[in-house]
């Protein structure tokens, strides 16, 4: 049996129960193939895939708060510490009641390889809990906050480990957990990265995961010979990605015609009116049902369904396996140009496998929405110099590092004689920085 397929079935089963952690896996090991083939005799000797999925430090823990009733509440709280051959781990907090420790794995490895593409120094991890801050009041989630950080701080500093937000941690849970952090470490530091601009926080790190997203996506086209410009576009989520997405492709001239949350979904054929979201979802935190009262002429649909709207660009950013294959067989029928991950792994295997069969260009999700983590290293280089840069000077070092991750997937693609598949590409650009620092740190 081959190497790859060996570590897959390893994978599976010394990790029972992890359906996600198995399908990044899988999604990785095999786009490697050709790669770890090359090299099979040395690193099946070094182990090196077997560390690469072994997770360098897996931390969970009580999460005990009381709630406004004064009853206790009881969550469970993880961090993932995957690989931290390239610098610092570094990757989000998903407050979700789906969090579990497959899924926080699954993040953790791909950040590892999300991260290594940005160019910058930060290595791969990822944290969360099943809490749910939705219908939460302030104190709740405060209480929560604090009490996560009271076990986690232990764990984290500005040069082992910088959480940051992730679904369900935004600003205001950043806001909680830094003051906590401070408070016991004593520490003015950048633990956390998404924090407020007047602690520390980077301009346009709010903006940074979906600006990045358009900024690829524009290039990737670019390369194809095919201009944004004019063209529409199909966007799940409405959320921190979705909606700075959906802004960014307004600015470079496309016309956005849907976006989603958890209960239903939204058709503007105006095109989506993004202060109209933000009003929604960022000041009074509440459902797209509300999206009829701004724009009477938009339809609110019940369940899933953006994917059925005829559009050039398919942008999933809301969470992982939202784009099934069906969903890729409608987008091809209706002639889509190119899907693009705003979020991590939104896509199914199958689904990704149609639509690179079907001519579709497809950007994964630890390329297109690198920008977020890029911002967050930026972040990082800020506080460590004390200093902070204008938003021109952040945004334009994302678009930069984005034009460039583009690049560096492609070009990877093409050397190993995988053109067009810039799964591969990614991974592959990933993979090699990783490895290489893996093999000069020796066996650790
Ligand atoms: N949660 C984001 C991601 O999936 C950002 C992580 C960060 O900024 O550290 O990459």
């Amino acid at each position: 049996m081959s190497y790859v397929d060996e570590v897959i079935e390893l994978v599976v089963k010394k990790n029972p129960s992890e359906p996600e952690f198995h399908q990044a896996v899988k999604e990785v090991l095999e786009s490697l193939r050709v790669v770890i083939e090359a090299n099979e005799e040395q690193y099946r000797k070094d182990a090196l895939l077997e560390r690469l999925v072994e997770p360098e430090r897996q931390i969970k823990f009580r999460v005990p708060w009381v709630d406004d009733k004064g009853q206790v509440q009881v969550n469970t709280g993880y961090r993932v510490q995957f690989n931290s051959a390239i610098g610092p781990y570094k990757g989000g907090l998903r407050l979700h009641p789906s969090v579990n420790i497959g899924i926080i794995k699954f993040l953790g490895f791909e950040q590892i390889f999300k991260n290594s593409l940005t160019g910058l120094p930060i290595g791969g991890g990822k944290g969360g809990s099943d809490f749910d801050p939705k219908g939460k009041s302030d104190r709740e989630v405060m209480a929560f906050c604090q009490s996560f950080i009271t076990e986690l701080y232990r764990y984290i500093g500005a040069d082992t480990d910088v959480p940051a937000g992730d679904i369900g941690t935004g600003a205001r849970e950043i806001g909680y957990m830094y003051g906590q952090y401070k408070r016991l470490t004593g520490l003015y530091e950048g633990v956390l990265t998404g924090k407020g601009l007047s602690y520390g926080g980077s301009l346009a790190r709010t903006q940074a995961t979906g600006y990045g997203l358009l900024y690829l996506t524009q290039e990737l086209l670019k390369i194809n010979g095919k201009d944004i410009n004019g063209m529409t576009a199909v966007v799940s989520g409405s959320g921190n990605v979705a909606t700075y997405a959906m802004e960014k492709a307004q600015q470079l001239g496309v016309k956005v015609l849907t976006c989603s949350d958890s209960n239903g979904w939204v058709y503007d054929p105006e095109g989506i009116d993004v202060a109209a979201i933000k009003e929604i979802k960022e000041v009074k935190r509440a459902r797209l049902t509300e999206y009829k009262n701004y724009r009477p002429n938009a339809e609110y649909h019940e369940g899933r369904g953006v994917w059925s709207i005829k559009a050039d660009l398919a942008l999933p950013c809301a969470t992982q396996n939202e784009l099934l294959l069906d969903d890729a067989k409608q987008l091809v029928a209706n002639g889509v140009t190119a899907v693009c991950e705003g979020a991590n792994m939104p896509t199914t295997l199958e689904a990704t496998e149609y639509l690179q069969k079907n001519g579709v260009i497809f950007a994964p999700g630890k390329a297109a929405n690198a920008g977020g983590v890029a911002t967050s290293a930026l972040e990082m280089s800020q506080n460590s110099e004390r200093l902070s840069w204008t938003f021109e000077e952040v945004d334009a070092k994302l678009k930069g590092i984005m034009v460039n991750i583009t690049h560096n997937m492609v070009n990877a693609a093409e050397r190993y004689g995988m053109a067009g598949n810039y799964v591969a590409g990614a991974n592959i650009a990933g993979f090699e920085k990783v490895v290489n620092a893996m093999n000069a740190q020796g066996i650790v």
